[in-house]
Parts: C-alpha cells; structure tokens; sequence
C-alpha cells in the first residue's frame, strides 16, 4: 500500500480495538488470547507438518519480494502479523522438524525445549554477572553436571555453553593458546618476531569450524596442519606423531589436537586414545569436538565407542542442539582447565564491578568468553533433562541408531545400492550403483566394458540427479558428500518424530526415484 500523505493522517479511520496501544506493550489481556492461539498453531504445525514439503519450495527472494519494503508507521494488529506467518513465513521454510528430513544432521527440537526457549524470551535475563541472573549462572551448572554426569566425564570437567560448536571450539583453541603462556592475550600474534609459528592439528575430516577459529584467533589457516585419515576417516594417529615431530624439528610450536568423535561426512571417529598419548608426550592441548555424537554418549553401549579416553582431554563440545531434542541454539564446552578459559576471558570493567564475596562459589558468565551478555539457555536443558530423563533421552538416540543400520542394510543387501562408509551412530553415506543396461536389472557394467573413469563420471552424475529428484518431490530431504572422489549420498537420522516408517518410505522413494532417473 503506498505510504499516505501527512494530511491524511490528520483523519484516520477508527483504530482496530485490537490495534496496539499508543505506548507501552501489548496489554496481558490480548497477550494471552494471542499467546493461546499461538500455541494452537504450533500444536497443528507439528501434527500436520507431513503435509508440507520437507525442503522448502520457494525461489530466492521470493518471500522478500512478497513483504513490503518499509517497516509500517502504525503499529499492526497481531492477528494480522500471525496471519502473515502462516501465509508467506511458514512456507519458505525449510522444516527440520518434518520427520523425513533426513539431510546434513538431522536435528529437531521437542515440547519441553520450546517451552524453556519461551519463558526464556519471556524472563529476557543477560547472563553476564551472577547477579544479574543468579537463576541462569546457577542453571547452567546443576545442568551441565547433570548432562556430565550422564555422559561419564570426569568432575573435573567444568562446562560452559555457547550459541554453536563453531564458538565452542574457539574458545576451546583460545585457552589451549592462552596455556601456553605467551602473553598473547596482551601483546597479540602480530609484529612479535619472537614467536614461531603456532600449530593446530586436525584430520583432513575435521569441521571446518577449526579453520575459522584459527582464523578468527589470528593464528592464520596455516597454522593448522591437517592430518591424514584411514580408509574408515579416522585420523592417523601416527602420522600426527610424525607431523608433530617434524614440526618440532623445523622450529614450530605445536600446542593444540582437535580430534573429531563423529565426523560431520560419515560421523567417523577418531582414535582419541592414540591421540591422547601424542598429545601427553608433546604436552598439547587436547580438545575433542564431538558437536553430533557426543550425545550419543549417554547410551551405554554406546559410549565405549564414542566417549573412550575422552576423559582424557582439556576440552570437549558437544551441542545438545543436534541430538539431544533442543531447540538451537545450544553448545556446551567441557574444560579441565576452567581457570585457563577465565584467564583467557575475564576483563571486568569499573561499572560491572561486584563485592567479592558475591561470586564465591558462583560464576560471572561473561568471564569465560567473548560475549558479555549470555542468554538463559540452560532452562530449555534443564527441562529437556527432566521431562524425557536419562532413560528417556537415551532410547530416542539408540532408536535412531537402529533406524540407520536398518537403512544401511537395505542398501547392502540391494546389488544397485552401495554402503560409501561404516555406519557407527545414525547417519548413513551410500549411492546408487545400477548397471549400465537399466532393462537388463542383472547385467554388470565392467562386463559390459564400460572403463573406470566412465563409470566413476555416470554414477556421480546420476546420484546427484537422483538426490535432486528425490528433494524436489517434497517428500524427504538427504543431503551429500564427497568420498573418495565419490559423489555420496547422505541419509541421516536423528530427528525425535522419525520412525520406522519414515525411514522405510525413504527407501522406497529413493528406489523409485532410481527406477525413473535412469
Ligand atoms: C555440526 C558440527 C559442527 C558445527 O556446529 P555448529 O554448532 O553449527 O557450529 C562442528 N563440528 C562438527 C563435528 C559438527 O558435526
């Protein structure tokens, strides 16, 4: 609608009676009308959601070209805004929560998660000293000694939470720097002629998270060495000996390892306890990122495999935002060495000075990283805890689990399917293999003399067709990657409302999508 003219304004139409008021905020009257319908919506959101598409169907700029270009000058009746959510927001979405959404990590929030993120937008505290939301400081500890606790860790391991794995993880990389006791938090990296360059290692697997936090850190892409993996996409843990060494030889200061438990390909897991052992003999900083499985660590058969020596770290993430049912964001950092994180951090300005004795035994949030103010996240934790329990928590994962090798033994036992890697948690990395003659369902490619690089170049070709024919129907959403030089395609499970049944139909479709892409 073109903006008025000022003399029109001069006259009005009589205020909707649901309009906002002049000042101040909506009044508890409207709050709670609307407040109900919301939840109403939401409510028929998740029990209809199998009839939108998973992946949304919109073009670029097409929600941006549906919405007016100038914010309104009077204020809009809410009715109105919401009746815009569920006309133009809600499909431009891309729904995670759809149960057939099984691309990158398939993550999902729960009923428990969104109430706590509710009362948290509703509380508004700023986590930054513990007086300003005692709740919130004191939150985020019974919660992160619960969640330890359930994982097996040391009581040494002291933990924080932070929006993502990403910032985890630089935090993780910055006290690893700070131990090292180079004054680097007051005289920087640059113009120090008396540093040498400072080494990370990684996999050639790891996340590229660990890049940018050297490059956020100032510590440059070159300064983290990436490490081979085996043919399963562990790291090498001799041939980070070896790296280590030969840096040492050439004059470099290694001082940090980040060992990935479930890599974001093909959730691969690295050797920890090999690397723990370089890591003790060159006095590195082990920090373990496990931002998918290291939830899975709360399954007790399940964490030998995942959690093994990782007691044995300086620092652990984990995000409960992808397979612990919480709504994003929520990444915990688990630190041996808390008091390196504070030395790293901590920096209290006059006007947020407090007497001592008000902190003891207590923590100031914005003392253990970059933001000074924190969101109360631990409450939507700390509910999730409670409401589903360990037990609870733990069948979701394993149900998942074997939901996937349920998956990856559908494709083994199908001559025109592929499993690409090992399955260890929920995610599975496979392609179509098809013969060359699609009418003859037996006949074999090599036989047919069809040489390496032809077929390597026609399957790649007709997987991705095949993944991109799949997503557009709407009815799921599989993700790829790249393996061995093969394209792969990637069916990943962890979303709460995913059953049987999903996964089930997820392979029908795939096989006839196969059948009409050939
Ligand atoms: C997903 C993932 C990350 C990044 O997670 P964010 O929370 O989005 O930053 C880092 N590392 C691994 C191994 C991951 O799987």
């Amino acid at each position: 609608m073109p903006r008025m003219k000022n003399d029109d304004r001069d006259a009005p139409d009589a205020p909707r009676p649901d309009a906002p008021p002049p000042t101040g905020d909506m009044s508890a009257e409207e709050f709670r009308r609307h407040g109900h319908a919301l939840i109403d919506w939401i409510s028929d959101y998740f029990t209809n959601i199998e009839a939108r598409p998973v992946l949304a169907q919109v073009k670029p700029r097409e929600l941006i070209e549906s919405l007016p270009t100038a914010a309104p000058a009077a204020g809009e009746p809410m009715d109105d805004i919401l009746a815009d959510v569920d006309k133009l927001i809600a499909p431009a979405l891309t729904h995670w929560n759809h149960p057939s959404f099984f691309a990158y990590f398939a993550t999902s929030t729960s009923a428990p998660g969104i109430f706590g993120e509710l009362l948290s937008a509703a509380f508004d505290v700023k986590s930054l000293l513990w007086r300003t939301a005692p709740a919130a400081a004191e939150l985020e500890e019974v919660a992160l000694s619960w969640l330890r606790q359930m994982l097996g860790l040391p009581d040494e391991f002291a933990g924080v939470i932070y929006d993502t794995a990403s910032v985890s993880s630089l935090h993780a990389i910055a006290a690893a720097r700070e131990h090292l006791a180079l004054d680097i938090r007051e005289q920087g990296l640059s113009g120090r002629p008396d540093l040498p360059l400072l080494r990370v290692y990684a996999s050639e697997q790891a996340h590229s998270s660990i890049d940018k936090a050297v490059i956020a850190l100032g510590l440059g892409q070159r300064s983290l060495r990436k490490i081979p993996a085996d043919a399963d996409f562990r790291m090498d843990a001799d041939a980070l000996a070896r790296a280590v060494e030969e840096d040492k030889r050439d004059g470099l200061l290694p001082f940090c390892v980040v060992a990935t438990v479930g890599t974001t390909s093909t959730t691969s897991i690295d050797p920890v306890a090999a690397i723990a052992d370089v890591c003790e003999r060159r006095k590195l900083w082990l920090h373990v990122d496990a931002a998918y499985a290291g939830s899975a660590g709360i399954v007790p058969e399940l964490r030998p495999l995942v959690l093994d020596a990782c007691e044995r770290a300086d620092s652990l993430t984990l995000n409960p935002h992808k397979w612990l049912f919480t709504p994003f964001d929520l990444s915990v950092l688990y630190c041996r060495r808390i008091e390196v994180l504070h030395r790293a951090f901590s920096l209290v300005p006059e006007y947020l000075r407090t007497p001592a004795a008000e902190t003891e035994g207590v923590r100031n949030g914005a003392d253990y990283g970059v933001q000074l103010g924190r969101r109360f996240r631990s409450l939507k934790l700390w509910m999730i805890l409670r409401y589903f329990g360990h037990d609870g928590l733990a069948a979701r994962i394993r149900e998942h689990c074997r939901l996937a090798r349920l998956f990856a033994s559908w494709v083994e036992a199908d001559p025109r399917w592929e499993l690409l890697a090992p399955v260890p948690l929920s995610v599975v990395c496979f392609r179509a293999v098809p013969p060359l003659n699609a009418a003859g369902e037996t006949g074999d490619a090599r036989a047919a003399g069809e040489p390496d690089d032809a077929r390597a170049a026609r399957l790649d070709a007709l997987n991705e067709r095949l993944m991109h024919a799949a997503n557009s129907t709407g009815a799921l959403f599989i993700s790829h990657t790249r393996l061995h030089g093969k394209f792969t395609l990637r069916l990943a499970v962890g979303n709460i409302r995913t059953t049987e049944e999903h996964v089930r139909r997820a392979w029908q479709l795939l096989n006839d999508t196969l059948h009409t892409t050939l």
